[in-house]
C-alpha cells in the first residue's frame, strides 16, 4: 500500500512538473507525459492520437527502436483498439487481450497482437478528438488498479485543458492580428489609414536622420476635385467606387519605398522617400493621368496635389532635436504641403503646386 501510494504522488508530483514547463513547448512537454505514462504502467508503446472520420492518425508517440511507430503514420480507425475506446466513457485498460471479451475478437489483435492495453479517449470542445493510449506486446503482469485509471486521467484532463487553450490562445492571436490590420487599415480603399502613416512617416524620418550622406524626399497631399458633385449627381457609391479606383491608381504608381494613406474623405497622403523635383513630378503626372483613365465615370476626374518637398544635409546629425516632438516635425510639413493643395486649388484644380521652388532643408523649420 505503502508503495502505490508513493508510486501515485511520484506520478502527481512529475506530472506537475512536466504540465508548468510551457517554456519548452507542447511538443516536448506531450513526450515527457508519454514517457511518464509508459514507466508508470511498464509498457513498451505510448501514442497521442487524433481520429479524423475513419482514420486514427498518430500525433506523438513513444516506442522501442525496432518499431516503426512514427508521428502521422495513419491506420483505418476501425482496425484499432481505439475505435472501442473512443465508444467508452472513460479508461480501457485490458491485461491480457487475447483472453478478453472487449478486445479479443477485435481485427486490431490479430493485426497488431499488442496484450496489454490502456487508453483513455481524449474530448475536445464535447467531441471525441482521439486517445492517449499504452500498450504492448506481452500480457500484462498485474492488473491495472485505480491509481493507473487516476493517474491516466489525470494525463488526459491536462491535454485536454491544455489543448483548448492552446486554441483559444491561436484565436486570440489571430484576433489581435485582425484587430491590429483593421486599426491601421482603411476599411473602403485597404490603404493604410491616417494614423499608420504618421507612425510610418516618423520612422522614415528617423531613418534619413541617421543616414549621414544627407537625402531627399517629400510630402504629397492629394484632393479629389468636385467630389461634393460626384456624389451628388452620380451617387455615394459610385463615389465610394471612385475612391478605390483611385487609391488602386495610386498603389500601381508608387514605389515599394513609397507609401500612401487615406487622409480623410476624398484626401490621400503619400510619402516618397529619396526622390528627386524630376521623381516626384513624374509620380504626379502618372497619378493624374492614371485617373483620368479610370472608367468608374463616364467623366473627367481630377485631383489637385499640394507637395512639400525637403532635403536632409550631409551629415547633419539632430536636426530633429531642434523640435520638441518628433510629431511637431510631421505637422509642419503636412502643414505646408496643405497650403501648397490650396494653390493648386484656386489655380485651377487639376494640378500640383510644390511648397518651394526648391527642396526645403528640414533644419530651416523648426
Ligand atoms: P474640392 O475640389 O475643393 O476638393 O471640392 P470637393 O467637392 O471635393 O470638396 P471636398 O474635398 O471638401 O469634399 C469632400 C467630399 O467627399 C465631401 C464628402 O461628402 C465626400 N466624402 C467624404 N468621405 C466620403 C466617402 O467615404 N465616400 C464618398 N462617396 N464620399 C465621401
Ligand atoms: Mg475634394
Amino acid at each position: 500500500m505503502q508503495t502505490e501510494y508513493s508510486e501515485s504522488e511520484n506520478v502527481i508530483r512529475r506530472l506537475h512538473e512536466i504540465t508548468q514547463a510551457y517554456d519548452k513547448g507542447f511538443d516536448v512537454q506531450m513526450e515527457a507525459l508519454i514517457r511518464l505514462g509508459m514507466e508508470r504502467f511498464k509498457l513498451e508503446i505510448g501514442i497521442l492520437a487524433r481520429v479524423e472520420g475513419d482514420t486514427y492518425i498518430v500525433d506523438k508517440c513513444v516506442c522501442p527502436e525496432h518499431m516503426p511507430l512514427k508521428p502521422g503514420d495513419e491506420f483505418e480507425f476501425g482496425m484499432t483498439y481505439c475505435a472501442v475506446t473512443c465508444e467508452a466513457d472513460g479508461v480501457v485498460a485490458v491485461e491480457h487481450v487475447g483472453q478478453s471479451d472487449v478486445l479479443g475478437a477485435h481485427p486490431a489483435y490479430r493485426q497488431f497482437g499488442l496484450e496489454s492495453y490502456i487508453a483513455v479517449p481524449i474530448h475536445i470542445g464535447g467531441m471525441t478528438w482521439g486517445t492517449l493510449n499504452f500498450s504492448s506486446p506481452a500480457p500484462y503482469p498485474r492488473k491495472f488498479k485505480p491509481k493507473d485509471v487516476d493517474a491516466l486521467q489525470l494525463m488526459a484532463s491536462w491535454i485536454e485543458v491544455e489543448m483548448v487553450r492552446r486554441r483559444q490562445e491561436e484565436q486570440l492571436r489571430s484576433l489581435n492580428a485582425k484587430l491590429k490590420e483593421m486599426a491601421s487599415v482603411d476599411p473602403l480603399t485597404n490603404l493604410m489609414n491616417r494614423r499608420a502613416f504618421m507612425e510610418l512617416l516618423e520612422r522614415s524620418l528617423n531613418q534619413m536622420q541617421r543616414c549621414k550622406s544627407g537625402g531627399e524626399a517629400a510630402v504629397l497631399l492629394l484632393d479629389i476635385d468636385h467630389f461634393k458633385t460626384l456624389n451628388d449627381t452620380y451617387g455615394h457609391l459610385l463615389g465610394d467606387k471612385m475612391l478605390v479606383e483611385f487609391a488602386n491608381v495610386m498603389q500601381r504608381n508608387l514605389r515599394s519605398y513609397d507609401a500612401v494613406a487615406r487622409y480623410g474623405g476624398d484626401e490621400f497622403i503619400i510619402w516618397l522617400g529619396d526622390t528627386s523635383r524630376e521623381g516626384i513630378e513624374a509620380v504626379c503626372d502618372r497619378l493624374m493621368s492614371g485617373l483620368d483613365q479610370s472608367k468608374a465615370i463616364d467623366e473627367n476626374v481630377t485631383v489637385s496635389i499640394g507637395i512639400f518637398h525637403f532635403r536632409t544635409r550631409v551629415a547633419e546629425q539632430d536636426w530633429m532635436a531642434e523640435f520638441v516632438h518628433p510629431e511637431q516635425i510631421i505637422d509642419v510639413m503636412i502643414a505646408k504641403a496643405d497650403q501648397a493643395l490650396y494653390q493648386a486649388k484656386a489655380a485651377g484644380r487639376g494640378q500640383y503646386q510644390f511648397n518651394s521652388e526648391g527642396a526645403v532643408y528640414l533644419d530651416t523649420l523648426s
